[in-house]
């Protein structure tokens, strides 16, 4: 059975690890509750292991309006199921309060009216308050970033990325993978991967020529955490050429490559992980299928579909965690590993409601900072002559 300690955390114990789904009256007591920071971070540390996990931030630094979507079409047997349900659909099947706040960050009914009291959401500088607050109870958890990190924004653009790769850097993940980035160039790419000073981890990403395991990404990385052996493996996008143009990274390959998949868990375990986490960029429905057709993940970390999700979802053994977009959600999961086995699972959904956690002044002078790389000191820089009306003060404003 499923318990539900406080607003958006959920824990289970290792006997209810098969077969439990996971709907509730997860929302009421948010609905019952006026929203403080204190409330918004609240957790209960669990066991051995902390993750974190964002991802598809999609280069927003700033505080946004972000509605979630009217319409999430599941095709197959996916159809009408999580993450494929919205509005009062998924409040009724996560027990979430009409005009709650759990509403306002999960659907979009209402959305005009209910922004106004709640406002805007994300902002990594609110993200980095939050991690402070897990690395305070927990200051070895591992932060995963599951791409479409450095893409989306006209600063990220015109400076290929190093907007984003700064401010994540200041953020100090443990491991990453990729989609979008790949638009920026496999120059670039490579250039700004050779300098990442935490892991890119992709299992799939492959040499074209060669069809070998391309060397700059690793398939996984260990990390010793709470006594236990964690190994991270990264999956990047799977149609990456289908989805975006080919020519700019023409000697990678990607796939989803089950197989090669599963010889990594096996590698993995064989070498004395403890616990399995699945770094994955596939989208909802592939790490669905991912799942069941790979035996050994105990954590799939959920990217590219957008979706947020207050539980995690459960097949065979393996939990899939999906927490949203632009920086509106992070995920917090707490792992009980003794012996080589995950013992149990407690997670939360954290929104980033901007007015509610208070901003890392420390990011939001990176923020600054990047935007007088930008503009240099006479407010211009280097930019194309098209922009170059555009002053540092308005970069300011765009960036924090
Ligand atoms: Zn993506």
């Amino acid at each position: 059975m499923i318990s539900r300690r406080d607003f958006l955390q959920v824990s289970m114990d290792a006997s209810a690890l098969v077969g439990a789904s996971g709907f509730g009256n997860w929302g009421r007591l948010a609905a019952q509750q006026s929203l403080t920071q204190d409330q918004l971070l609240e957790f209960d540390t669990y066991g051995n292991i902390s993750l974190i996990h964002i991802t598809d931030i999609h280069a927003q630094l700033k505080p946004i309006y972000f509605r979630e979507p009217s319409v999430n079409l599941g095709v197959g047997g996916n159809k009408g199921h999580v993450p494929h349900i919205t509005g009062a659909d998924f409040r009724r099947a996560y027990g979430i309060a009409d005009g709650s706040p759990s509403a306002y960050a999960l659907t979009h009914d209402d959305f005009s009216s209910l922004a106004q009291g709640y406002g805007r959401v994300g902002g990594l500088d609110r993200v980095s308050t939050v991690l402070n607050a897990i690395r305070a109870a927990r200051p070895d958890a591992l932060l995963l970033d599951g791409g479409d990190t450095w893409h989306g924004s006209y600063t990220c653009h015109h400076t290929a990325g190093q907007d984003m790769v700064n401010v994540m850097n200041a953020l100090k993940p443990d491991a990453m993978t990729f989609h979008w980035e790949f638009t920026l160039g496999s120059d670039r790419v490579n250039e700004i991967v050779e300098g990442l000073p935490f892991a890119a981890l992709g299992q799939n990403i492959f040499d074209s020529e060669w069809d070998e395991p391309a060397e700059l990404f690793k398939p996984y990385k260990f990390f010793d955490r709470g006594g236990a052996k964690v190994a991270v493996i990264g999956q990047a996008f799977p149609y990456m050429p289908i989805a975006n143009p080919g020519w700019m990274f023409p000697e990678y390959s990607f796939g989803i490559r089950d197989e090669h998949m599963q010889d990594m868990v096996d590698e993995v375990r064989a070498a004395g992980a403890d616990v399995v986490v699945l770094l994955s960029h596939n989208g909802f429905d592939v790490d669905k299928k991912m799942a069941s057709v790979v035996t050994g993940i105990d954590v799939i970390l959920s990217g590219h579909t957008h979706d947020a999700l207050p539980e995690p979802v459960l097949v065979g053994k393996t939990h899939i965690i999906a927490s949203g977009s632009n920086g509106k959600f992070v995920s917090r999961v707490d792992l009980d590993v003794r012996d080589g086995q995950m013992m149990g699972i407690r997670h939360k959904l954290i929104p980033i409601f901007a007015d509610v956690i208070a901003p890392d002044p420390v990011i939001t002078k990176d923020h600054r900072r990047a935007a007088r790389a930008l503009c240099g000191p006479a407010g211009r820089g280097d930019l194309p002559a098209g922009f170059a009306a555009l002053s540092a003060r308005q970069f300011q404003r765009h960036l924090g």
